[in-house]
């Protein structure tokens, strides 16, 4: 069965097909700036590679042309757009209504509408791509896999906030965490790598992206993740602040006169590694100016390991010690300064790289365990494939297998 995977953002729609249950990769691509005159569509597969520009002025027609991309001869991918079996959407926020993927039904997708309010910019984006598939192919079956769900086992302990509880029944505000495909899928591989059934392993997953998280992952269940309500929450980010005492909004609010938007752009958006350097929210140039000896890269770099040592070491806690640290995603796996600063701080629990390892692991697209030998604490570098567990559970959900 080919499976088309979709990643429906306000103005782009990423996609992959993917032969089932062989997990071949058949197509892949991107349409960008969507509702424009310049809209960017971009096609790629091992025998051709298309970039385009073109107005692409809704959704629906951003799928529109998705369908026409795929089927073009010079793919060699798909004859006709009937050969797609089903189709899996990435979805950010399930709420607590959903703890697995499921089928798209009418009742499905209206849950997903009442969870607008806890995802106002993510969920509508990615209801547009449903309603599009369900437009231009009514017949295709269509799987939610949410960002959200891995985590909706946390304990009541672990999930609420120390605030009147009128507000978590009023509003659902309580932990949710994200990326949760992507730590679901990296821990399942750490089990394998660490050859053991995934019940009785103790993983932590660190998903370091532009937005990052991580996760306590017990007997292959989250028990615990950084991120909260919203992605604001815990580590250090790209353009986003991570923890801070939340007074410093009510100072800021009433020293800058700064509005509840202006606050949230300035966590959001103006924080995190933008906010420290200045110049940039990626982590290419601080690891040039950490090897640099640079101070101020350094120091970035040094805050970004120290706030993820803390939740490291707070996960072991409440876990009594783990098997494996497993580093996904753009800068987790690029990023060979953070693992060794980690290593650092965190030797006296048992953990340990290979430097040399450590350093080559560059190339974002190898499972590797970086350990030392004397390490009691396994790290393996591992890249996430979400579209992969997408279509996974698609396929699943569709055959029954
Ligand atoms: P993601 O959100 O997973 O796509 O990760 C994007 C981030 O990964 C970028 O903003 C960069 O900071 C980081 N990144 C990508 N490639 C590298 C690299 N070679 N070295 C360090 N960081 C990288």
């Amino acid at each position: 069965m080919k499976v088309l995977v979709l990643n429906c953002g306000s103005s782009s729609i990423k996609y992959q097909v993917l032969q089932m249950p062989d997990e071949t990769l058949i197509i892949k691509g991107i349409i960008e700036r969507i509702g424009e005159i310049d809209s960017i569509v971009e096609a790629k597969n091992a025998h051709h590679k298309i970039k385009e520009i073109m107005a692409v002025k809704s959704h629906t027609e951003g799928i529109e042309q998705v369908l026409q991309m795929i089927v073009r001869p010079e793919f060699k991918a798909l004859e006709s757009v009937n050969e797609i079996g089903a189709i899996g959407h990435r979805i950010v926020h399930g709420g607590e209504k959903f703890s697995a993927s499921t089928e798209l039904t009418d009742s499905a997708i209206k849950a997903v509408e009442e969870n607008i309010p806890l995802a106002p910019l993510h969920n509508p984006a990615n209801l547009k791509g449903i309603v599009a598939c369900k437009q231009v192919l009514p017949k295709v079956p269509q799987i939610g896999v949410f960002d959200t769900a891995f985590h909706q086992g946390l304990p009541k302990y672990a999930y609420l906030y120390a605030i009147p509880n009128k507000y978590y029944e009023k509003y659902g505000i309580r932990r949710y965490g994200f990326h949760g495909t992507s730590h679901k899928y990296v821990a399942q591989r750490t089990a394998e790598m660490l050859g053991k059934p995934i019940e009785d392993t103790r993983i932590v997953t660190a998903h370091l992206g532009n937005g990052a998280s991580v996760a306590a992952v017990k007997g292959g269940r989250s028990i615990d993740t950084s991120m909260g309500f919203t992605p604001l929450e815990g580590l250090i980010m790209g353009t986003r602040s991570g923890d801070l005492d939340p007074a410093i909004l009510c100072f800021l609010q009433k020293n800058e006169g700064m509005s509840s938007e202006d606050i949230d752009v300035l966590l959001n958006k103006q924080s995190g590694i933008i906010g420290l350097y200045g110049k940039s929210n990626d982590m290419r140039p601080i690891e040039d100016g950490y090897f640099a000896k640079k101070e101020l890269e350094t120091l970035i770099m040094t805050m970004y390991s120290y706030r993820l040592a803390k939740y490291i070491g707070s996960y072991m806690a409440v876990m009594g010690g783990i098997d494996a640290l497993t580093y996904t995603a753009g800068v987790g796996a690029n990023t060979p300064p953070l693992r060794y600063i980690i290593a650092e701080f965190m030797k006296g629990l048992g953990f340990g790289i290979d430097e040399e390892l450590n350093l080559k692991v560059i190339r974002y697209g190898k499972e590797v365990d970086i350990s030392s030998e004397d390490a009691t604490v396994k790290t393996f570098v591992i890249p996430t494939n979400e579209e992969l567990a997408i279509a996974r559970d698609t396929y699943s959900l569709v055959t029954g297998v």
